[in-house]
């Protein structure tokens, strides 16, 4: 029905009678009087919708008929009646769900979906363009390198599409919480891996000009056949110990990095379970590192517990705050460590904890290349643990 056609329960009126109803109607009259005055056979509550609504001058924007509007209801709370077409669904504002506004919105979207993609595109590619990998060659790879990247390798088999899968979608953390992002710079950095333009939505955000990314999410993308080969090879110098030679150099320095990654992580995790909060963590990383001069990560596991409870009973006997705790955790750790190393006591191992599983880097370093597993947690691992451990096996 056309919405100009006046309602059945009005038809009886003159139009002079239906304009004195709309004045009376607008000018607040009693509306169970006007029922009554107009013999219209409705309820009071059902006037409003029997009135005509008032002609507007411009046209629908999608039909160009003519464009209306409800006259005020007296029981509702809208402090603006609505305005639509008199012949089409459109109605004025941007919530109108008529299917050409429906449809505009859809177009609006995708559009804005195809900038985004481009921009995406756009800053993938400079990225690519920028690192470019110098050589394939096991010889020329630091040790370091090597590890990230049979790592990343490990964790993110190759997809349908042709991708590296994300990291989160292995159920082995590629490395200790923040460690992961230092690698995975390392690795970009290097040329041998760079972040995909065709990566799950969500993975990768622009703002302005910025493209940010959520590193656990996106997919990766690399000279397939190259990495291919360059993961064979360090797996077999891995497997036969013909290392290049300028590996041997870098062993301790792997371990540590590793090591105070692994500290760092129960660290933060001890912490956050006594709702302690410390402010920067330079000082806690330069603690740590002074630790692992004598202790293995298993012992520094259990100096940080001994700190973290020390620091929770401080906060309750000294009757202080989280922040001034938190801050007296990493003093009472070199308080624990310095005692262990004065006295000569042996500070017992603690085991990995079960909500910090071992890390693809820890699987790498210390089972495929170092060749001494877990004993990289319990040990304190330099060039002459492993020489040890090479005349041990032969
Ligand atoms: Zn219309
Ligand atoms: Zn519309």
């Amino acid at each position: 029905m056309n919405k100009l056609t006046p309602h059945p329960d009005i038809q009886h009126l003159s139009s002079a009678e239906k304009e004195t109803l709309m004045e009376k109607y607008v000018s607040g009259a009693k509306v169970s009087d006007l029922v009554r005055e107009f013999n219209i056979k409705c309820t009071p509550s059902q006037l409003w919708s029997r009135l005509p609504p008032r002609v507007l001058e411009h046209p629908c924007p999608v039909c160009g008929s003519v464009m209306v509007q409800d006259l005020p209801s007296r029981s509702s709370y809208r402090s603006s009646p609505k305005i639509h077409c008199s012949a089409c669904d459109h109605e004025e504002g941007n919530r109108c769900r008529c299917k050409h506004c429906q449809e505009q919105r859809t177009r609006a979207a995708a559009e804005e979906e195809a900038r985004r993609q481009a921009l995406i595109t756009q800053a993938m590619k400079a990225e690519r363009d920028r690192y470019v990998c110098s050589s394939y060659s096991v010889d020329a790879l630091p040790l370091s390198l090597g590890v990230a990247f049979l790592a990343f390798y490990r964790c993110c088999p190759i997809n349908k599409k042709g991708l590296y899968d994300p990291l989160e979608a292995n159920p082995v953390p590629f490395a200790p919480a923040e460690y992961g992002s230092t690698l995975l710079d390392l690795l970009r950095k290097s040329g041998l891996i760079s972040i995909s333009e065709h990566s799950p939505v969500g993975s990768i955000f622009h703002q302005g000009s910025q493209v940010t990314f959520t590193a656990e999410k996106v997919c990766w993308t690399g000279d397939i056949d190259k990495n291919l080969k360059l993961a064979e090879d360090i797996e077999d110098r891995a497997l036969t110990g013909n290392w290049p030679e300028h590996w041997y150099a870098e062993v301790e320095e792997n371990w540590l990095n590793l090591a105070l990654a692994e500290c760092k992580e129960f660290y933060d995790y001890c912490l956050d379970e006594r709702k302690l909060h410390v402010q920067g963590d330079e000082a806690i990383k330069d603690m740590l590192r002074n630790i692992l001069r004598d202790f293995s990560v298993g012992q520094c596991y259990n100096i940080i517990w001994q700190g973290a409870r020390n620091a929770a009973d401080f906060l309750v006997r000294r009757k202080t705050n989280h922040t001034h705790a938190g801050n007296f955790m990493a003093g009472a750790c070199q308080r624990a460590a310095d005692t262990a190393r004065a006295e000569g006591y042996a500070v017992k191992n603690f085991r990995r904890n079960f909500e910090l599983p071992r890390s693809m880097i820890s699987y790498v370093l210390c089972d495929v290349i170092f060749k001494i597993g877990e004993r990289g947690f319990t040990e304190r691992i330099g060039l002459e643990a492993l020489a040890r451990e090479s005349e041990n096996l032969w």
